[in-house]
């Protein structure tokens, strides 16, 4: 998609990605500024490494102090190089970086690989001079980055700008990390185990090119199946997911987010504020962008590699062939529980495999070809099983037992494994005995795993990356609501120096944007409470009204089922009373005389404003237990309606909504039009950083919800 109607689409925010790849991953020519003699400086190795990986251009290392390098002619800066330079790395001592810096844009270079540290990650001296590093690239036209990195690694180009050890075989990898000493852990560790790379980015300080403009890099580039990152944290957040989000339609992007503890210091005074971290987040922003979020490491990779190397499914249907009865029944149990299936086999699969293994086999799935099987056993299952049309992936686990042909085996798993449709996995089980079926396994692109749960983790992953393939993409929809009313109750409640809009004040704006709110009134005295009772209706709901007690059962502030006069007399009295003990001074502007909504399924519906990814949604079951067990989701907002659908449906608590014991379901629209307000609420007023909804009071299925109680925390400063 191109440009329609001057309207960017996420597809072209590209600005010049074209332009980054070239300069960054396939330079013509390459200047190493700080290449030195000594052996053991990084600017020997980045050299060394340039020349070890067969960098095909040339190559001009800078070095006032030096003639010749390994066996390269030496420039005393880059000014002095005769022929054009692509790309700069630059290897000096901190305080030499700008000048070099302005040589390279006097050079006509595109861009530099800044891997000298000492800059904002030491402190307000070295941001200084970050900051002024950039300036300089960003006035010459030139990116830059770093600083404070290992470097870059094209293995196709054959470019190694780092100072890393190892040297990663070609493959089909794009890794992107924040920190660089992780990727020469991981470096080392892939050349153990032969996992190739794409290409290889250390981000650092990312001072001007950030992870964002590797995923759209990545995105266009044919050498890169998957995209893999570690992250600390991302610096913008809808611009994070706009690039993760285009990219993530063409190919997945697995993330390992580390760190992370509760956004900010500021106070938290809603039950949402307390339960959204920036964990929350991120996992939202992820699931929003069909970003993979791998717990640990190990799981990035081993979910990475079965996207490298095999096809996506086509369904959640798993075939499993074993020669032991544990691993297969471990795998099975990992399948079920994270929603993937068995396949049922067809009759003619149940034939054949009856047909060609031994009486003793089990030839349902999973498949045991029993402890005696050689390969010729295990060809016949495998064959049968992805044969099957109701059969989408398989898991071939295999025992080291005393007839087991490892490396035959292991071939015929491998030629299963190049069948193009479906994905096949593998799970050799063992040490020293396997070790030479693992690697024929390895180098016919078919993914092991030492344990079969690992293998189910791998696929679970596959699955979900196709079903977000396959979502539709959703635009959040506009809902008829009375914008200006609700800005009129934030506008006064600003007037008056208040950024705590209680209930009386929230539900104004609640009503402005649609939800169903329980007749309410405000009493300043007990007559009057007595009169409005019986206006709306006994049994009524009586609560205190006042901006200084923002949780009224605490203060002993709310009485429901009132049933007479004589008692809402009494209940005025006791409220107001309650409230000045709980609160000497609490400036009390009545009691809410309130009609009494029917009985309910109570949710939460609640909203916080995170620091990177903008206003947060959240939902879970309302009530006392909802801090405790923690039982909510979120999204960023605005939600479409399918992400709204969810949302309701991912808590554990769910099956409550839906009816236990021959209670009706709970009115499921109604939840999802709420949530849908409140996020449109909170995006027509981004001045509003907290929200809740506690409770609404769900319906049975076509009886509607009412928010009984909202609250709205706005910004401190006036818009
Ligand atoms: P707070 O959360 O400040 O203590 P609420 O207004 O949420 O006060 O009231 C406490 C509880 O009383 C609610 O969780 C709900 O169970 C019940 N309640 C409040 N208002 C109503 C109402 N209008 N109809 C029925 N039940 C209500
Ligand atoms: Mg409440």
């Amino acid at each position: 998609m191109g440009e329609i109607f001057g309207v960017v689409t996420t597809s072209d925010v590209s600005e010049n990605v074209g332009d980054i790849l070239k300069a960054f991953f396939s330079p013509a020519s390459v200047a190493v500024v700080g290449a030195s003699r000594n052996e053991k400086g990084l600017g020997h190795t980045v050299l060394k490494n340039m020349l070890e990986m067969g960098f095909p251009g040339p190559i001009y290392p800078v070095n006032p102090k030096a003639d010749g390098l390994l066996g390269l002619k030496v420039y005393p800066d880059l000014v002095s190089i005769p022929g054009p330079v692509d790309l700069v790395v630059v290897v000096v001592p901190q305080p030499l970086v700008a000048a070099v810096l302005r040589d390279a844009v006097a050079k006509g270079a595109k861009g530099a690989v800044i891997i000298t540290a000492g800059f904002r990650e030491v402190g307000p001296e070295g941001l200084a001079a970050e900051k002024e590093i950039t300036r300089i690239a960003r006035e010459g036209g030139m990116r830059i980055l770093g600083p404070n990195i290992l470097g870059i690694i094209d293995t196709k180009s054959r470019l190694n700008a780092t100072f890393a050890a190892a040297q990663p075989e070609v493959g089909d990898i794009a890794f992107v990390s924040q920190s660089g000493a992780l990727l020469t852990a991981i470096l080392d560790w892939a050349v153990s185990e032969q996992v190739g790379f794409s290409k290889i980015v250390s981000l650092g300080n990312k001072a001007d090119l950030s992870e964002i403009d590797m995923f759209r890099a990545f995105r266009q580039d044919p050498d890169s199946r998957v995209v893999v990152a570690y992250l600390e944290g991302v610096t913008n957040g809808s611009e994070f997911r706009k690039a993760a989000t285009a990219l993530t339609k063409k190919k997945p992007l697995v993330i390992v987010k580390s760190g992370g503890t509760a956004a900010g210091s500021r106070a938290v005074s809603s039950h949402t504020g307390s339960l959204a971290g920036s964990e929350a987040a991120y996992d939202a922003a992820f699931k929003q962008s069909g970003i993979l979020r791998a717990a640990t490491m190990q799981d990035l990779f081993d979910i990475s590699l079965a996207f490298a190397y095999q096809p996506l499914p086509a369904g959640k249907r798993l075939a499993i062939v074993t020669n032991a009865g544990g691993p297969g029944i471990l795998a099975t149990d990992a399948c079920e529980r994270k929603g993937l299936q068995l396949a049922s086999f067809a009759p003619e699969t149940i034939a054949r495999l009856r047909e060609h293994l031994p009486r003793a086999a089990s030839v349902y799935n999973p498949v045991d070809v029993i402890g005696d099987a050689q390969a010729d056993r295990y060809q016949v299952a495998i064959d049968a099983a992805l044969a099957d049309p109701n059969v989408n992936s398989l898991l071939v686990l295999l025992t080291p037992q005393a007839m087991t042909e490892i490396e035959k085996t292991a071939e015929v798993v491998v030629r299963a494994g190049q069948n193009g449709s479906k994905p096949v996995l593998a799970s050799f089980m063992g040490g020293e005995a396997v070790a030479p079926g693992l690697q024929i396994l390895r180098e016919g692109r078919v993914p092991n795993y030492t344990f079969p749960e690992r293998a189910v983790e791998a696929l679970v992953a596959m699955d979900r990356y196709r079903e977000w393939q396959l979502t539709p993409e959703e635009q959040p929809v506009e809902m008829k609501v009375d914008r200006e009313a609700a800005a009129e109750v934030i506008r006064r409640a600003r007037e008056a120096g208040r950024t705590a809009l209680g209930d009386l004040e929230a539900r104004g704006v609640m009503e402005a944007y649609g939800l169903r709110l329980p007749g309410n009134k405000l009493a300043t005295s007990a007559n009057e409470a007595v009169q409005f009772a019986r206006e709306i209706g006994y049994p009524v709901v009586m609560k205190i009204v006042s901006p200084d007690i923002l949780h009224k059962s605490d203060a002993g502030g709310v009485r429901v089922g009132v049933q007479d006069d004589a008692e809402v007399l009494a209940a005025y009295k006791a409220i107001r009373a309650n409230a000045l003990r709980y609160k000497r001074d609490a400036d009390v502007w009545g009691v809410a005389v309130q009609e009494m909504v029917k009985p309910g399924r109570e949710v939460i519906l609640g909203v916080t404003h995170d620091p990177q990814f903008g206003h947060l949604v959240m939902f879970g079951l309302g009530g006392i237990y909802v801090e405790v067990l923690k039982d909510v989701s979120f999204r960023v907002a605005p939600l479409t309606p399918s992400q709204a659908e969810t949302m309701v449906h991912e808590i554990r608590s769910f099956p409550l909504l839906a009816g236990v014991r021959g209670q009706p379901p709970a009115d499921l629209a109604a939840i999802v039009d709420a949530l849908l307000r409140v996020s449109q609420l909170v995006t027509d007023f981004p001045e509003i950083i907290e929200l809740d909804v506690n409770p609404l009071v769900v319906n049975p299925a076509g009886g509607g919800a009412t928010a009984v109680d909202a609250r709205i925390i706005l910004t401190g400063e006036n818009h």
